[in-house]
């Protein structure tokens, strides 16, 4: 658990808050693991894995149904986190909607507020560095619409080119969907002033925040966004539970998104009455002990203190960036000027993948591909490259011990 020394301002004690994490004091292949691929999936703290285990041993049970004292017990805690996350990012409980991930938080928007609103000769606006779960659905509401996608182009570091956005923009468009960080390059997107020129044309704007809760302070009313989604799994908590985020006037303009139990008011044959929100949005039993856990993770990346984790996460990409740079042949790609901490590399003469392979056998685990962003690739005119990905529990030694391995796996494969 925490100590005081560590939550105390300017100090940051990350062998301290190494021992939350279980997971990361083991061997690979003989060697320490070092663990850089937090992009794809975050480690857990205690904090998260004792909430879950306790909710199995003390309260298991299905939330809001029931008389007894178990199923109290589990409504409490599932609608404290509910609260915990809204707080979190400066929402009211009523516009927190637990779904499984980022995923579904877009093809939730897309098929709902989407389908009712968005006709014929409309237009959607994304970006070039977005992921898979961000271009997919809206390409499937376009198809069924009849509406164009048009997409942000970037400049050579990966920054969208901001003057070819506000070129995009017009009465035609009715979204704005855009990540905040890019899971493949690092870049920090200027989503506030997106949002602004989006609304001056009077479109809705959704944020993929999956990149950037787990990094930086995310405060919805200060971007002024309608919808914005993350995953719990990125952000130190459980697989298959995550957040959409909607301005409670639109949540309330939009039909339910999947039918069921929890999301209705009363059922006849004839007709149903829907839920009101947030649980209009939450058919069938969720994800309860994901849900519970998630507000502990939320809980525990504020006491360590999200401006404490931005400026170590920054170091460590600084030193990092320096340090990879020293390889010879080495480029990275993503060189945005506002950057979170991610490290995407390629090495002349190297296929990614069996680099990564290499750094496996010393215990290193980074991620080689496209990371979920073909066309983002395609525009740099690759096949994918090697990331390692940043999160607070990482070390400078670490980064020493990677730059080596890369080294050492170079001389193996030239
Ligand atoms: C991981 C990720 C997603 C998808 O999240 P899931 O948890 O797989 O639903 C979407 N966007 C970004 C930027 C991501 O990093």
């Amino acid at each position: 658990m925490l100590t005081e020394k560590l939550t105390a301002p300017g100090v940051f004690d990350v062998e301290q808050i190494r021992k939350d994490f279980p997971i990361l004091h083991q061997t690979v292949n003989g060697k320490p693991l070092i663990y850089l691929d937090n992009a794809a999936t975050s480690q857990k703290p205690l904090a998260v894995i004792n909430t879950i285990t306790d909710y199995y041993e003390r309260y298991n049970s299905n939330i809001h149904r029931g008389a007894h004292h178990l199923a109290q017990l589990a409504t409490e805690a599932y609608e404290n986190a509910r609260k915990t996350i809204a707080e979190h990012i400066n929402a009211s409980t009523k516009e927190v909607n637990f779904v499984r991930g980022t995923t579904e938080a877009v093809n939730l928007v897309a098929s709902t507020y989407g389908r009712k609103f968005v006709k014929a000769g409309d237009e959607i606006i994304i970006s070039a560095l977005e992921h898979h779960s961000n271009i997919v659905p809206w390409q499937m509401l376009c198809e069924e619409k009849g509406a164009a996608l048009k997409v942000i182009p970037i400049n050579e570091g990966g920054e969208i080119l901001f003057d070819e956005y506000l070129k995009l923009l017009s009465p035609k468009t009715k979204i704005v969907s855009i990540a905040y960080v890019s899971n493949a390059l690092g870049t920090i997107n200027p989503v506030k002033q997106v949002i602004t020129e989006a609304h001056k044309v009077g479109a809705v704007v959704f944020i993929d925040a999956a990149q950037a809760l787990p990094h930086q302070k995310v405060d919805v009313k200060e971007l002024d966004c309608d919808f914005l989604g993350f995953s719990g799994h990125k952000v130190f908590a459980a697989t298959g539970i995550g957040i959409l985020y909607g301005r409670e006037i639109l949540l309330d303009t939009m039909p339910p998104y999947m039918g069921g139990g929890e999301m209705i008011k009363s059922v006849t044959f004839e007709k149903t009455t829907y839920n009101e929100l947030p649980y209009k949005f939450e058919a069938g039993t969720p994800h309860i002990e994901g849900g519970i856990a998630l507000g502990a993770a939320i809980n525990y990346i504020n006491a360590i203190g999200l401006d404490n984790i931005s400026a170590y996460e920054h170091q460590l990409l600084e030193y990092g960036t320096k340090k990879l740079l020293e390889i010879e042949g080495l480029r990275i790609v993503g060189t945005a000027a506002n950057k979170s901490s991610v490290l995407s590399f390629l090495i002349n003469g190297i296929h990614p993948y069996d680099l990564g392979v290499l750094l496996n056998q010393q215990g290193i685990a980074i991620r080689t591909g496209h990371h979920c962003c073909q066309p983002l690739m395609d525009r740099f005119g690759i096949e994918g490259t090697c990331r390692a990905s940043l999160a607070f529990y990482n070390t400078f030694d670490e980064i020493d011990q990677l730059a080596k391995a890369i080294n050492k796996a170079v001389t193996i494969l030239k």
